[in-house]
């Protein structure tokens, strides 16, 4: 069978298994602390998880909670005319208890015996039936997770490097850098363009009952966005190879690395290319490797997210979600399809045809990172783009080219935008925002969720409140796939350019459809 339509199988059961779960053994929510009866009434908080109310805020690393904390009641729906409703917390008895009616998954407000009102996302109870049945399915999806996460940098750091290297300096480097970074920016523009218009257009945000505090004091954090540029640089690669969120550092290494190679005698020259080109066929062996586990690693996940995600909380945040997700298909079925026809002359169906593992493995890792090995082994092998085109292209746009990121940016700071002002924000403000989604998308690493982190940065970056991202947070996860999936195809169909341009011929003879199996992979080990 075709390798597409056995992820695709399996992930639909993923699905029916994750909603049977859901639906069978739905589990209350979990706030995330002990608490105690407090001295004057109200409960007093004595113990923090890492999860609710106990989970660290991605933008200050702190929980919106500590111990001590004294809570006289919860907040549901804040904000919601008519639905908003009050609950006061009489003692730790009754604060569980309400508690558990909680939907899992929904935003709640609690607010304390000083006055302040502080939100926190309550997963569901990590101790009821749904979390132990999805526990296995957890750990094999995490397993998958974690075989990708280690091919992430020796693949990029010597793919970047035989590819530059093998291009022997100078002119070709120039050209194809040129013609690669004109893509990026040109797709990335558009994209940004894209999410400018629907959100001016849909205006998620003008009116959106979203309980935050519009008056809240604004930001006065002053981000540096040219920071992006700096941290590329690292100051120890080491450090740098450690850890998967430092893309950056590690493809400015190699390229550096890569390029300088060519400047050496014969003798290294070739010595280093042929060393680095045997460790690079190695990790291509892993990642097909990994590629024929794809189906098994997207069916756990799916079960996981379907089982432990609530509908409840998507409805206050609708009309954004379909904003966002309009965007991206607009850009992923019509303006790169008319790149890849214009620009390339490639049948947009077929290269998407042929591009599917890596597109259903990016929607279910929500990695551009995880999913590069699957994304070189489709291009060379089922788009037939030469490793000379594919290893210089695909790390580098797997960090830096993210048009999917790039829309969510715009579509999701201009909405909380228009939430605390209204139509006041100016248009000046609209491209800067733009300009630092554009930005945020060249910053952003290829791991899950690294686009709501950057959300932050463009918010402080613009003096609105971090607080909205907060809120935001909580319907990530579905979005981050879809986007992830867009920046995944964006780089296909750049490589597809690329490789065009420089006179290669796609879907040539050698091409599989069926792509390889782990027969073939063990096979010629
Ligand atoms: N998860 C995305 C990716 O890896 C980045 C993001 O969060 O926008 O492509």
């Amino acid at each position: 069978m075709k390798l597409h339509w056995k992820i695709l199988i399996w992930m639909a059961a993923g699905i029916i298994v994750g909603f049977a779960f859901q639906k069978l053994l739905d589990g209350p929510a979990s706030a995330g602390a002990s608490v105690a009866d407090g001295p004057a009434g109200g409960v007093v908080i004595t113990k923090l998880s890492d999860h609710g109310m106990g989970k660290p805020d991605k933008a200050t690393g702190e929980p919106p909670f500590a111990v001590g904390d004294q809570i006289s009641a919860i907040v549901l729906n804040r904000g919601q005319t008519g639905k908003e409703a009050v609950y006061p917390t009489p003692n730790a008895d009754e604060f569980t208890a309400q508690i558990g009616e909680i939907e899992k998954g929904s935003v709640v407000w609690f607010q304390l015996s000083d006055g302040k009102v502080r939100s926190a996302t309550l997963p569901i109870d990590p101790d009821s039936q749904l979390s132990t049945w999805v526990e296995p399915f957890s750990f094999i999806a995490e397993l998958f997770m974690q075989l990708l996460k280690m091919l992430i940098i020796p693949l990029v750091l010597t793919s970047i490097i035989t590819g530059v290297a093998g291009l022997g300096g100078g002119r070709d480097f120039g050209r194809l850098g040129g013609k690669t970074f004109g893509y990026y920016i040109l797709t990335s523009g558009l994209a940004a363009v894209t999410g400018l218009l629907l959100v001016n257009l849909i205006k998620p945000g003008i009116g959106a009952e979203l309980g935050l505090d519009k008056t809240a004091g604004f930001g006065d954090r002053e981000e540096s966005f040219m920071g992006i540029f700096l941290r590329m640089i690292p100051e120890n690669v080491f450090s740098a190879f450690s850890q998967n969120g430092q893309m950056l550092q590690v493809i400015f290494f190699a390229l550096m690395f890569g390029y300088f190679i060519t400047k050496t005698q014969e003798k290294e020259r070739k010595l280093l290319l042929d060393f680095f080109t045997a460790c690079f066929s190695v990790m291509m062996k892993l990642a097909t490797f990994a590629l024929s586990l794809v189906p098994y690693g997207v069916f756990c996940l799916v079960v996981k997210v379907v089982a432990q995600t609530g509908i409840g909380v998507f409805q206050p945040l609708f009309w954004y979600m379909l904003t966002v997700f309009l965007g991206l298909v607009i850009h992923s079925c019509v303006t790169l399809p008319m790149v890849l026809k214009f620009v390339g002359g490639i049948s947009p169906w077929k290269w998407g045809n042929a591009m599917s593992p890596a597109l259903l493995t990016a929607f279910s890792t929500s990695s551009s990172a995880m999913t590069l090995p699957v994304t070189i082994d489709s291009v060379e092998k089922r788009g037939g783009v030469s490793n000379k085109v594919s290893s210089f292209v695909l790390p580098l746009g797997a960090t830096v080219n993210m048009d999917g990121t790039a829309i969510y940016e715009c579509v999701g700071v201009i909405f909380l935008a228009q939430y605390y002002m209204g139509d006041q924000f100016a248009l000046i403000d609209q491209l800067k925002v733009v300009m630092l989604a554009m930005l945020a998308s060249i910053g952003a690493a290829g791991i899950p969720s690294a686009g709501i982190v950057m959300m932050f940065t463009i918010l402080s970056a613009l003096n609105l409140p971090l607080e909205g991202a907060a809120l935001i947070l909580a319907v990530d996860r579905p979005l981050d796939m879809c986007r992830t999936m867009t920046n995944i195809w964006s780089d296909s169909c750049g490589t597809a350019i690329v490789a065009k341009s420089e006179g290669e011929t796609l879907f040539g003879p050698g091409t599989s459809d069926s792509g390889p199996s782990v027969h073939d992979a063990v096979a010629s080990t």
